[in-house]
């Protein structure tokens, strides 16, 4: 069993069995969370047999970093690590200004297989549990503690559809949100879906602070199902109309990603038509230069062409930023794990 999967009510209950005093599972919960201890000789403020029966009985260190790289910038670090059962996930910490943001994974692999991402043209393998999307968390964590700095903000943008795997993703932001443990603002998460419509209306139901990023890409279906097959099963209108639902239950702004690919979906015209789209809507659209991938034929639009679209959008009223591939000589890059965010 891994320690990050568990609530602190389930540690409690596994400490009280072993015939500890539940104050026990407090030291390890602000251990595992306020001190970033990963190992159970780190903590030495709990007697040699209890440490020994954390070792014995459940996981700490489960991700095995086999690949670090550094962009030549050293603004972003991407780590490949390996699961207990031999598969693989990543994470990127992008640094810039004051913001250390990290972009973490949900899945191995992805069921939704977009034709332009890295990560669909792979396949899906399997679900993270909510321990390992927070073991994710906790590693970078331990990391910028070490170098006396914070995570300031975490995006559900690496691998996988963090509403195909909505249970596990809300337990794992929970958990880190707990104001007793690492107590991570909901806030500053960023959740990015392909457009699962009824995941969607949950969200805005549970009325949470957690931010919503909605991967669009084009405004058309014809188009967007050509790239997106999940357009086939929840169309524009009705992504757009859940999108509308969401901004009035919880009056939260969304963000529309849209990955620019020459001639594709950065002409004039798409850009028009998504002004037309997205009107009235407290929105903002991220648009980034797509990044290639072996799978696919499309390549990234020019400098001039995106200056283009945004301005379109601009000049009809509807905020666009135009983002950068950070991090892009690592394949920070693994298709998604490029800088979208503020
Ligand atoms: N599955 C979720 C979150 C992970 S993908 C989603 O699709 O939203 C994160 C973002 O990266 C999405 O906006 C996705 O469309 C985008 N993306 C995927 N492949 C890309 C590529 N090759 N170039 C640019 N953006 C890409
Ligand atoms: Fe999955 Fe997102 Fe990639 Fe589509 S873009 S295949 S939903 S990870």
């Amino acid at each position: 069993m891994l320690i990050y999967d568990l609530d602190f009510a389930a540690l409690t209950q596994i400490v009280t069995a072993w015939g500890q005093p539940a104050f026990r599972a407090r030291q390890i919960w602000t251990g595992l969370y306020k001190n970033f201890w990963q190992s159970p000789d780190e903590f030495t403020n709990l007697p040699l047999a209890l440490r020994e029966k954390l070792a014995t009985e459940l996981q700490f260190d489960i991700l095995t970093p086999t690949l670090k790289l550094d962009s030549s910038d050293g603004q972003t670090r991407k780590t490949l690590f390996k699961l207990p059962d031999g598969r693989q996930i990543e994470a990127v910490l992008m640094r810039y200004d004051r913001r250390r943001t990290l972009c973490i994974s949900t899945q191995v692999g992805c069921a939704m297989g977009c034709t332009f991402c890295a990560t669909g043209q792979m396949g899906f393998t399997r679900h993270l549990s909510s321990g390992e999307i927070v073991a994710q968390v906790m590693y970078y964590a331990r990391l910028l503690h070490a170098e006396k700095d914070v995570v300031t903000n975490v995006v559900l943008m690496g691998m996988g559809e963090p509403f195909h795997n909505y249970d596990n993703t809300m337990i794992a932001i929970d958990r880190l949100n707990d104001s007793e443990g690492y107590n991570f603002g909901a806030r500053r998460f960023t959740i990015s879906t392909s457009g699962l419509v009824p995941a969607i209306r949950q969200f805005a139901a549970e009325k949470r602070q957690v931010n919503l990023a909605v991967s669009l890409h084009a405004t058309d279906d014809g188009l967007r199902g050509g790239m997106m097959p999940i357009n086939k099963k929840y169309n524009v209108a009705e992504l757009i109309e859940a999108c509308r639902d969401y901004v009035e239950a919880t009056g939260r702004r969304i963000t529309f990603e849209w990955a620019l690919i020459n001639g594709v979906n950065d002409t004039p015209e798409q850009a028009r038509k998504l002004a037309y789209l997205l009107k009235g809507l407290l929105c903002h659209v991220n648009a980034i230069p797509l990044n290639p991938t072996t799978g696919y034929e499309g390549k990234a639009t020019t400098h001039e062409r995106a200056l283009a679209f945004q301005q379109i959008l601009e000049q009809n009223g509807i905020p666009c930023t135009i983002r950068i591939r950070r991090g892009i000589d690592i394949q920070a890059g693994c298709g998604q794990l490029a800088s979208r965010v503020e």
